[in-house]
């Protein structure tokens, strides 16, 4: 679904991607790993042009990304992504929010669009929430917008990047069940997360980063029980 073929970016003289050459499969999981700083959202960022990137390049479903018209509309129609803090609009409802992007980019009716909102609100579990605005719910009924928001426009891939790091504790299982069954619909996912107990339960591969580099790349039981490297071991050691 993604090639990432020898990627390197810098910021001044600072090397924050690392020739990094990466297959992502479709209908695979992947969960990346690794130390803050190593450049992990850099690289989930890079795949749908919310960062620039020096050299290499980023094949989407065989079409190579470029700063162009054509590339964008590729990244809208594909890649869906959710973020740490949700990034909702604060001064649409909850069903606003997701019907936005149905009825500004994609030109659907509004009752349309209000339809298919409702039915992923419900999916998530939050249809009674629809009225409300994002900072009448909590972090994982918001993070759950966030995620029916993106599936409005039915990506290929979704992108998250460490979607449960800024819940309570409380609040994580909700939104990694809704993961879990999107993972289970075949969706292509890259999942930023220190969620080790889901990078065991659903992803086909973890990939361990540290320093712009791609350390280790591999199934759970590979990366996260027996890694080859100590860095690898080091970090697991932090968040098991
Ligand atoms: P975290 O786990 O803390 O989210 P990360 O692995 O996602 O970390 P990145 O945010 O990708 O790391 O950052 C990679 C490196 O790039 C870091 O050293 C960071 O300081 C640097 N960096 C990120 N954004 C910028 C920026 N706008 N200008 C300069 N350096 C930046
Ligand atoms: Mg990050």
């Amino acid at each position: 679904a993604i090639e990432i073929q020898q990627l390197n970016k810098w910021y001044g003289d600072h090397h924050v991607l690392k020739d990094i050459t990466l297959d992502i499969y479709e209908g695979e999981i992947m969960v990346v790993c690794g130390p803050s700083g190593s450049g992990k959202s850099t690289l989930i960022r890079s795949l749908n042009h919310l960062e620039e990137y020096q050299e290499g390049q980023v094949n989407v479903f065989g079409q190579t990304l470029s700063r162009d018209r054509k590339s964008d509309q590729i990244i809208h129609n594909t890649i869906g992504m959710v973020f740490q803090n949700f990034n909702l609009f604060p001064h649409l409802t909850v069903l606003e929010n997701c019907t936005l992007g149905l009825t500004w980019l994609r030109k659907l009716p509004e009752n349309e669009a209000n339809r298919t909102a409702m039915k992923l609100l419900d999916r998530v579990g939050i249809a009674h929430l629809a009225q409300r605005f994002p900072g009448q719910l909590s972090g994982g009924q918001q993070q759950r917008v966030a995620i029916s928001r993106s599936l409005a426009m039915e990506p290929k891939i979704m992108l998250f990047d460490e979607p449960t790091s800024a819940l309570d504790p409380e609040m994580v299982k909700e939104v990694l069940d809704v993961m879990i069954d999107l993972a289970k619909t075949g969706m292509t996912m890259v999942c930023v997360t220190h969620e080790m107990q889901f990078a065991r339960q659903v992803a086909d591969r973890v990939v361990f980063m540290a320093d712009g580099e791609v350390v280790e790349v591999g199934p759970p039981d590979q990366v996260l029980v027996n890694p080859e490297w100590d860095r690898t071991r080091e970090f697991l050691q932090h968040v098991l």
